[in-house]
């Protein structure tokens, strides 16, 4: 396992030093692409979800604004619990049906947000990393018959372009010692300890059922790799969570 490069990262006190800290951060980088993030800003977010504080980051990779939800002191705590959520646009905000991502960001956010402690990386992966506007591209090509592999393969992408470098590097600028992570996705904890993230445990990321989404959450939990619309398509699935449903 390789060791995290940033490990002389700084121990601050509290958030709200974590700007100050950062000005002038500049280190050797996270992952193959050698990827540094900064905090920019820090500041309340009450939300219907819960109670947080949004942390802001630049990175020198992606010109992406990736952020965190904060709740509780987690500035060098151990066995933080944390969710990795990649953006999705037409669920997270949108209400989408094609997806489950809102409710796996409803729940998360309501459980971490419940705990003396939590943290909720919000990655601005769109569509695993391949845009809005291709996502809306892959959707047409699957209302027109495509599967999703060949509609991948029709736009030019992998299946996945996701990169975890961002999100390590963001909980060491977080001072974060060590991580539960809620996934169903053991793959995941793999990736980010490879980038040196100390993982030590895993929080099953348990999805409530819903008269709307019950049949398609199972048919996700028990077709798992091969990922199918209600009415029995495939579709892309944007997180990488296995469903696991509860009762
Ligand atoms: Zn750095
Ligand atoms: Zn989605």
């Amino acid at each position: 396992m390789d060791e995290a490069p940033c490990n002389g990262i700084p121990r601050v006190a509290s958030l709200d030093d974590l700007v100050e800290r950062d000005k002038d951060h500049d280190c050797a980088g996270f992952g193959p692409h050698h990827i540094c993030v900064r905090v920019v800003a820090v500041a309340d977010l009450p939300s219907r979800f819960g109670q947080f504080r949004i942390v802001a980051f630049w990175n020198n990779r992606d010109g992406k604004e990736h952020v965190a939800l904060v709740h509780g002191d987690v500035i060098g705590a151990l066995d933080l619990p944390v969710r990795l959520h990649s953006e999705c646009l037409t669920g997270d905000a949108l209400g989408s049906l094609r997806c489950d991502c809102r409710d796996q960001l409803e729940v998360s956010m309501r459980k971490l947000g419940a705990m003396e402690r939590a943290a909720i990386l919000y990655m601005r992966q769109e569509g695993r990393g391949i845009g809005l506007v291709n996502k809306v591209r892959a959707y047409a090509l699957q209302d027109r018959g495509l599967d999703t592999v060949d509609a991948n393969l029709a736009l030019g992408f992998r299946d996945d372009e996701r990169d975890y470098a961002v999100a390590a590097h963001m909980l060491a600028s977080l001072n974060v010692g060590s991580i539960q992570l809620m996934t169903n996705n053991p793959n995941k904890i793999g990736q980010l300890s490879q980038l040196g993230v100390k993982v030590s445990g895993r929080i099953p990321h348990v999805m409530p059922a819903t008269e709307y989404n019950r049949a398609y959450l199972e048919t996700k939990a028990t077709r798992s790799g091969h990922q199918m619309k209600p009415e029995g398509r495939s579709h892309l699935p944007e997180q990488d969570d296995p469903v696991i449903l509860e009762g």
